[in-house]
């Protein structure tokens, strides 16, 4: 039992009735708490208590798209198909609530009105249309994220006289629509589940369609065997799906759309359409909904389906979607939905074309055209994930209300709780994967972690929670982060609020996915609620901070390679972490094309060695960068950074050689040194042969790599030449001795270790030699005269410090330097083009430097 501390009449008030409702209900009550729900229809159901046009089924198979808490329920309940239709998964939410007697805690139709957070007693007080108040310690809104319909924005509507109908609140006796014309307006899921059977009733249908939608045949019928068998093992399949990335177990794609054969994206593209199934679309490859360039294969395969299906190439180019990247609007599962537009009663308008004046009294008036019709039909979608939020009025402390706090875009802490709003929990809320993901999964997560919360706060003695600002400033700028990588908000969708006039233009989901956030719950609530201050008997507590403090696509990397349970390198023969180090290297997205490659040997210190050039598309010459590979000395060579030479020879204009070095420990300290210095005096003495303009020759390189670029300048500035124009050295290793914060911080856990550091220096160079400038470049006496530098770190990089130590020496001896320490990235990131896309804007600032450093290129 909770800690009683103030008057409330309930322990936990509960508003809608849907699966979030129904499962909070029988949760708490098994918990000992005292709950209510409250709920505006006359039964439990929610989505699927309303949407009861005709098509309405599941887009996510019935199999998976069920509760999993209770595994005699999970066994007895028998699901005719493989996407059960809307009144079987209604009859599935009614046996449910009878089974766990769950309408004896619901007040059905009625509606809550206002919500107000009183700070004195700790408690809610809650008022319904009914004109009752209830008091309650939590709030708990299970209003759906698609239960408040979008207005009309079409005018006239009040004029029209035939009938109306809205799909999201379709007539409980149904609608026969024999004999009748019917025009629809909206192609989106329900337009697209309904129109085919409109069609068949009606005796002539037209469709206004503002924007073509990506749609796959559902290939519905009979539950296939081996999906039926999943129930042998039905909670083992549960926890699979729990850790995927759409809460549906099936392939996670590693690999990228880019790097496959023609013949195997197609193959695999047509298996996918053959499944009938849209949770993995968007994620058959890595990249699907990162790089355009990939989205647009899959894309055009949909396309390709479409116009093939449909007769007239007028209206197939009407129907073909071309506005924004798939699946970044929700794809829709069909049935016979393309093949409804080859029949002679119906038709397409486009009404982006031809576009809708008003509504009238017969039926729908366009620029070119006015059309007559019995009924019209609305499919015009949601005022999704905030609608329902805010239709409530609620007032948080100080009687700040959730409108007001909201007016820019939904501030949440984990989409569960809003700082501010005490003891308030949101189920599936803007900044949880919610709708992107199989909702009951995600339903079931929230309800679960709420409840545990609850627990702990019982046994601590607390009473109140509110999330931080810290914390929920720091999970919606992560949110934002992790979308931004996307092509999402390249879409005019209901994720991004774009259906609806005048809300704010923000990703509303967390588009990392189901597991990421439920790692991210799970570690905040072992960290004792990190985030959260509480308050009560058991006192005053907050572990305050940020859950996540790396960058998401760098949690991301951790986290695959925490996966792949790989022994550390370090532990491991040179030659073995070097065929590791490839295989890891071949998983790795290509980089751009550029205009010419171009491989080759060049003179090194003690014999010949390779190099491989990037020539930009544009007409020579141009300025040459001579790049130097990461790997400790000991791993890596002129391809192994392949992708990143690509991107800097497009970023930068510039030819860029990337040249090979001798490698310890078969060619231990100064081989390497004396290698790159070679390669400089090499490139230096052919520049114009290589294509490159005299003089205008700059050195990069990456950590090990970073390392040779520093100690080449260094040898030039003393040798009289060759002159380099300037050195980016991103993420260098310049200090054998360091022992700063940065190396016992982040001495695990962010690729680079303090131990494979110290492998490195050991197959490099004996300890005696660590101390000569040419192994520990900052270490030298004078660091005057060298050509300007830019020196590139990341927060959690081991060389973070010495980076930043050698732009602090270089600049007091008086040479131009720039440095940055880039937030929430890693050693490997910089280079990890097309992997870490948050590592884009360092590039840029690497490219720019080279630029200015090129004479002509700052003339030009
Ligand atoms: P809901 O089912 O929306 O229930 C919320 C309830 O709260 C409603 O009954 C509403 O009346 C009530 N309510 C709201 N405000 C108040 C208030 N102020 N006072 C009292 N009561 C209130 N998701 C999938 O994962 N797979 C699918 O295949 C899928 N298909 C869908 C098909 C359609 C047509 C739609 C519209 C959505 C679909 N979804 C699907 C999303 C679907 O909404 C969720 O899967 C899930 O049903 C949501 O359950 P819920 O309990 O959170 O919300
Ligand atoms: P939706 O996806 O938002 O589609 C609304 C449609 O109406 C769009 O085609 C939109 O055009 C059009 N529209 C809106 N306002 C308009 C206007 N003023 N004039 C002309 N056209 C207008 O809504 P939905 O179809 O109800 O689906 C919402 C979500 O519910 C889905 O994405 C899905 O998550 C869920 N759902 C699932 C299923 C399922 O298969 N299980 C079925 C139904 C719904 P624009 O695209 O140009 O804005």
């Amino acid at each position: 039992m909770m800690t009683e501390s103030n008057k409330a009449q309930l322990d936990v008030i509960i508003v809608g009735a849907g699966f979030a409702g129904l499962y909070l209900l029988h949760k708490f009550r098994g918990m000992g708490l005292s709950a209510r729900a409250f709920e505006t229809a006359d039964d439990v159901g929610g989505t699927w208590y309303w949407n009861r046009y005709p098509g309405a089924r599941c887009d996510i198979e019935s199999i998976d798209y069920s509760f999993s808490f209770d595994p005699e329920l999970e066994q007895e309940w028998e699901w005719s198909e493989k996407y059960a239709t809307q009144p079987e998964i209604l009859r599935y939410a009614q046996h449910v609530a009878d089974r766990f007697d769950l309408r004896r805690d619901i007040r059905f139709e009625t509606r809550v009105e206002q919500a107000v957070w009183d700070e004195e007693q700790s408690c809610w007080h809650v008022t319904t249309d009914k004109g009752d108040t209830v008091t309650g310690r939590f709030f708990i809104m299970a209003t759906g994220c698609l239960s408040q319909p979008k207005d009309i924005d079409i005018a006239g509507i009040e004029d029209f006289t035939g009938e109306i109908y809205r799909t999201h609140s379709w007539p409980h006796e149904g609608v026969d629509f024999t004999g009748k014309t019917v025009g629809v307006i909206g192609t989106g899921s329900s337009g697209i589940q309904s129109i085919p059977l409109i069609a068949e009733q009606a005796d002539h249908t037209t469709v206004f369609q503002r924007t073509a939608n990506y749609s796959i045949p559902a290939g519905n019928g009979p539950i296939a065997p081996e999906k039926e068998a999943v129930k042998k093992r039905y909670q083992d399949y549960r926890e699979e799906a729990r850790w995927t990335k759409v809460g549906v177990p099936g392939k996670e794609a590693m690999d990228f759309a880019l790097t496959v054969s023609d013949e195997e994206r197609q193959q695999r593209y047509e298996e996918l359409w053959d499944k009938g199934a849209i949770p993995h679309l968007g994620s058959e490859f890595a990249d699907i909904l990162i790089s355009e360039e990939a989205n647009e294969t899959l894309a055009e395969f949909v396309r390709n389906k479409i116009r093939s299906v449909i007769e007239d190439s007028n209206v197939a180019d009407i129907l073909t979607p071309t506005e924004f990247p798939i699946c970044t609007k929700r794809a829709c599962l069909d049935t016979n939905y393309y093949q409804t537009f080859n029949k002679d009663n119906v038709d397409i308008v486009d009404i982006k074309a031809n576009p809708i004046t008003s509504i009238t009294a017969s039926g729908i008036a366009t620029q070119d055209q006015d059309f007559t019709f019995d009924a019209i039909v609305f499919a015009t979608g949601f005022d999704a994930m905030t609608g329902a939020l805010l239709a409530i009025d609620i007032r948080g402390r100080a009687g700040q209300s959730l409108k007001d706090k909201w007016a820019d875009g939904p501030l949440n802490y984990l989409g569960l709780t809003v700082s501010g709003f005490p003891n308030f929990f949101m189920i599936t809320g803007p900044g949880s994967p919610s709708v992107l993901s199989n909702m009951v999964l995600s339903i079931e997560q929230h309800v679960e972690w709420i409840a545990d919360c609850l627990a702990y706060m019982g046994k601590e003695e607390l009473t109140v929670f509110d999330p931080t600002e810290t914390a929920e400033t720091g999970w919606v700028e992560y949110g934002t982060a992790t979308s931004d990588m996307t092509l999402f908000p390249q879409a005019k969708s209901w994720y991004m609020g774009a259906n609806v006039p005048g809300k704010p233009r923000v990703c509303l989901p967390y588009v990392g996915g189901v597991a990421a956030y439920r790692r991210v719950c799970n570690d905040v609530a072992a960290q004792n609620y990190l985030g959260f201050r509480f308050d009560g008997p058991g006192g005053a507590r907050c572990n305050d901070g940020l859950v996540r403090r790396q960058q998401p696509d760098v949690v991301a990397l951790l986290e695959i390679l925490d996966e792949m349970e790989l022994p550390p390198f370090e532990s491991m023969s040179p030659e073995e972490a070097r065929a590791t180090s490839v295989a890891m290297n071949a998983g790795n997205p290509p980089g751009p094309e550029v205009g010419e490659v171009v491989d080759g040997t060049y003179p090194g210190a003690d014999g010949s060695l390779d190099y491989r050039l990037y020539r930009p598309e544009s007409a020579g010459p141009h300025p040459v960068t001579l790049y130097f590979h990461g790997g400790g000395w000991v791993l890596g060579d002129h391809t192994s950074d392949d992708a990143f030479c690509r991107d800097l020879c497009n970023n930068t204009g510039s030819i860029v050689i990337s040249a090979n070095y001798r490698h310890a420990p078969e060619a231990p300290f100064p081989a390497a040194a004396d290698d790159g210095f070679a390669a400089l005096q090499w490139v230096a003495g052919n520049i114009e042969t290589l294509g490159g303009i005299e003089r205008e020759l700059a050195v990069c390189g990456w950590s090990a790599g970073a390392n040779i670029a520093a100690v080449v300048c260094q040898l030039a500035r003393d040798a009289g030449g060759p002159a380099v124009r300037g050195q980016v050295l991103i993420t260098p290793v310049v200090d054998a001795s360091d022992d700063s914060p940065s190396m016992t911080d982040n001495a695990e856990g962010f690729v680079l270790t303090k131990a494979l550091m110290e492998w490195f220096w050991d197959h490099y160079a004996d300890p005696a030699h660590r101390t000569d400038p040419k192994a520990s470049p900052l270490l030298a006496d004078d660091l005057s005269g060298l050509p300007p530098a830019l020196i590139i770190t990341g927060e959690f990089d081991p060389l973070r410090d010495q980076g930043k130590a050698y732009a602090e020496a270089l600049s007091k001896a008086g040479t131009e330097v720039r440095q940055t320490t880039y937030p929430g990235q890693i050693h490997t990131s910089f280079t990890a083009v097309g992997a870490i896309p948050t590592a884009d804007g360092a590039r840029q600032e690497i490219a720019a430097a080279l630029k200015q450093y090129f004479k002509v290129m700052e003339a030009a």
